[in-house]
């Protein structure tokens, strides 16, 4: 049997990094991946020549220059930038908060009457706000909370507003600019033709298993490296010893539609309770250096937000304080495994974005392989 440098559990973006700069290292790596595909949640699927973001939208943005330059030395980005449109029975609102989406509720003009608006509505909340529902209310006020966050986050989490860290509303910008760029970071795009270049380039020269649990073969893998690189979720890892962490699921369901655009936008958001999914997804429409025109078909992907069970794909973390709590026991844990790097979203419990992981990831390589981040 063969003897690697480093067994690499999980093939997505956390693994993907580390392999690259292992194998610039000249070192030897086995990728062990439960999904019949390489990429994570990043993987595309071709239908009819539409790269379908088979796990949900996956729009890079960041703010760090050097993981920009280092995703752009492997693959080459269009210009998409996110301009996602929600609606509420019917009503379309830009997103995020912006003077468009006050203008279009309020009928408002001007930056002074939107922010007097907001001002008479968020009285009620004084002080540090508590929970998501007392954050959303103190930055955009009520009518913006009861038509485009209650609904939408309480389907996405599945519990009351009051019951959600605020963290997670201060995740999307408000501008009192007609600006409906989603996100605020100077760097923005897909990498043309969809992830999945990039995936290749990332993983570039290592032994790859496929549709293989490492962790319903724990021993035989340990065996097989010096080093184990593990990036699923950190209390499956440790058997679940301390009770389960909590995570939010998805599930997806394809319409495919005999029309060259569909909804006219690749994101909408259906903020509305009564409507059992979150997002809908035109996939076409990311890849906008091509015209849409060129595909008389379109893929239309429903997103619907599940409660996470033995056998789902955990998405997300629940990253409350109970969760929390348990998490750092784990890591207690993780810090004595000599043997193991435990690294992205579900290693470490957050709620990160694909240039966060990417970063986390920079920072283990420079400390596992004494290199600078980068290309
Ligand atoms: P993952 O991609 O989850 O990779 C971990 C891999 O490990 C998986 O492939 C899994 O199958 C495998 N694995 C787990 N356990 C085992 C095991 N025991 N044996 C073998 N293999 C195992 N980020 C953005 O920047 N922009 C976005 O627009 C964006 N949109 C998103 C939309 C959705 C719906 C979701 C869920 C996430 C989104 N993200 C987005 C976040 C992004 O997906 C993550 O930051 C990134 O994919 C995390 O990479 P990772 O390597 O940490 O984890
Ligand atoms: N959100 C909302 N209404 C929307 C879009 C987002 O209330 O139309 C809230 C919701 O709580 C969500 C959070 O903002 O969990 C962060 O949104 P983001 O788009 O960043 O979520 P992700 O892409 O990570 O699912």
């Amino acid at each position: 049997m063969k003897k690697y440098d480093y067994v690499i559990v999980g093939g997505g973006l956390f693994g993907g990094v580390m392999a690259f700069h292992a194998v610039k290292q000249g070192k030897s790596c086995l990728v062990v991946e439960r999904r019949p595909h390489l990429g994570g949640n990043l993987y595309c699927e071709d239908v009819d020549g539409i790269p379908v973001h088979r796990y949900g939208a996956h729009i890079f943005h960041t703010s760090d220059r050097e993981v920009w330059q280092f995703v752009n030395g492997l693959v080459e980005f269009n210009r998409y930038t996110n301009c996602p449109v929600a609606n509420y029975r019917g009503e379309m609102y830009n997103m995020p908060f912006n003077m468009n989406t006050f203008s279009r509720l309020w009928g408002v003009t001007t930056p002074k009457e939107a922010m007097e608006k907001i001002e008479a509505q968020r009285s009620g909340v004084t002080g540090t706000p508590a929970n998501l529902e007392e954050q959303a209310i103190s930055l955009v006020g009520t009518d913006i909370y009861e038509k485009l966050i209650k609904g939408y986050t309480e389907k996405q989490w599945g519990r009351d507003c009051k019951e959600l860290p605020s963290f997670i509303i201060r995740r999307l910008p408000v501008r009192y600019t007609y600006d409906n760029n989603y996100f605020n970071d100077p760097y923005q795009g897909i990498p043309i033709g969809g992830y999945n270049g990039l995936t290749e380039k990332l993983f570039a020269g290592c032994d790859v298993l496929l549709k293989t649990d490492y962790l319903a073969d724990q021993e035989r893998f340990d065996a097989m490296g010096e080093r184990v690189i593990y990036t699923g979720a950190l209390d499956a890892y440790f058997g679940c010893c301390f009770g389960r962490l909590e995570y939010r699921s998805l599930r997806f369901e394809d319409d495919v539609y005999d029309t060259d655009n569909h909804q006219g936008v690749a994101v909408v958001n259906h903020t509305a309770r009564e409507v059992p999914y979150t997002r809908t997804i035109e996939h076409k429409h990311f890849d906008c250096t091509r015209d849409y025109r060129e595909i008389p078909r379109t893929v239309v992907t429903r997103e619907y937000p599940a409660a996470w069970e033995e056998g789902m794909e955990p998405y997300y973390p629940v990253n409350d304080e109970k969760n929390q709590a348990l998490y750092k026991r784990y890591e207690e844990l993780a810090e004595r495994e000599e043997k193991v790097i435990f690294g992205g979203r579900l290693a470490e419990y957050r709620y990160y974005d694909m240039d966060k992981v990417i970063r986390s990831a920079l920072e283990a390589a420079k400390r596992e392989f004494g290199v600078q981040a980068g290309l």
